[in-house]
């Protein structure tokens, strides 16, 4: 089965090769306070600030998910109210966790085919601005030229933004934002079961500032641990050693960029050539190019999915209201060309 499931997704086809190497050095049973631990440790964070072009004065955290980041942003750097700008279903999901800690938070809902200005974005309460760089569940985007320019109106506040679907996939302007968070069942082609917080100095002082110390993993004792290349808690040490193999290997994200956008022109291309499918965002300016959900008659989409699944293609649901009328595919790195071929000739006849 070939998986165009938006995540989990896709794994390196280098992955089996790499749990039996782990398996073989240890690494399943290691101790996550050893020195070789923290030399692993060490390298995933240097070899994802080179190669994703992450800040050198950033901090990198390991989480186990990007859900518990977002639950970290609100306990640990949020001190009464956040704001939530979303146009979807995970957007949405981090506005609803965070008002359960911090009940001040707002939401500012857009559009699906609306593209944010950052000149309209001002606020002068809060303290916090989320964004969804990358809404997976209805393929849209939010661009680093909108991000930089939220930040330059709101120097009081601190940025956050979900990357969790596109982070390893596009070339994100890190110094954009102070928070940045993801998971690596998506772009990065990995198992689930790891997620990545990434912090400006000045995030990480803001969390000192606030000193919220009442969880595991509140950041205060997260960063300190991370000074040894720890974490609180027992960390994914499997997840964390195929990120570094992974890493190790991935070209630079340029490299990386490129080859999705070349991808996804090509999906925009023979989509425009369909007669019963086409994008579901209309607005070229406002889709995302890692995940492209593509509408049609709720009939047509129905066998669609069925045929695919017959056919070892593995296709992404629909979204909420989009769940008949639509399907998702993913445009992943670890997704071969080949594989998106034999997609397209089954596509072809629809
Ligand atoms: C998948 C996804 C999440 C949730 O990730 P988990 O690792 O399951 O917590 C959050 N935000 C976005 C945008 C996602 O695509």
């Amino acid at each position: 089965m070939i998986s165009f499931y938006p995540g989990p997704s896709r794994v390196h086809d280098e992955i089996p090769k790499y749990v039996a190497d782990a398996h073989k050095a240890g690494i399943l049973s290691m101790n996550h306070r050893s020195d070789e631990f923290m030399k692993i440790s060490e390298k995933v964070i240097e070899s994802l600030k080179s190669k994703l072009k992450i800040p050198k004065d950033y901090m990198i955290f390991y989480t186990s998910s990007a859900t518990e980041c977002w639950e970290i942003v609100a306990q640990s750097i949020v001190k009464e109210k956040s704001i939530h700008v979303y146009n979807g279903a995970f957007g949405e999901k981090w506005f609803e966790y965070t008002r359960k800690l911090r009940p001040q938070a707002t939401g500012v809902a857009f559009g699906v085919e609306d593209v944010l200005k950052g000149k309209e974005m001002r606020w002068n309460d809060g303290e916090v601005i989320c964004f969804t760089q990358n809404e997976t569940s209805n393929g849209t985007q939010v661009s680093n030229a909108v991000l930089q320019s939220a930040r330059k109106n709101n120097p009081n506040h601190l940025i956050a933004v979900d990357a969790t679907s596109s982070m390893g996939g596009i070339a994100l302007n890190f110094r954009a934002a102070d928070i940045w968070l993801a998971s690596v069942q998506k772009c990065f082609g990995l198992p689930a079961g790891l997620g990545l917080l990434v912090c400006s100095p000045r995030a990480v002082a803001s969390a000192v500032t606030l000193g919220e110390k009442d969880h595991y993993n509140s950041l205060t004792f997260m960063s300190r641990m991370m000074e040894k290349w720890q974490t609180p808690f027992t960390p994914n040490v499997l997840g964390i050693y195929l990120l570094m193999r992974v890493m190790e290997k991935a070209p630079d994200i340029g490299a990386t960029q490129q080859k999705l956008e070349q991808r996804y022109v090509g999906w925009m291309k023979f989509l425009a050539g369909r007669k019963i499918l086409q994008p579901l965002i209309e607005n070229s300016a406002a889709r995302s190019t890692t995940v492209i959900p593509v509408k049609g008659t709720p009939e047509a989409i129905q066998e669609i999915k069925v045929k695919a699944k017959k056919k070892g293609l593995l296709l992404g649901e629909g979204y909420g209201d989009w769940k008949s009328s639509t399907f998702r595919i993913a445009n992943f790195p670890a997704l071969k060309q080949s594989e998106i071929d034999l997609l397209k000739r089954f596509l072809t006849a629809f």
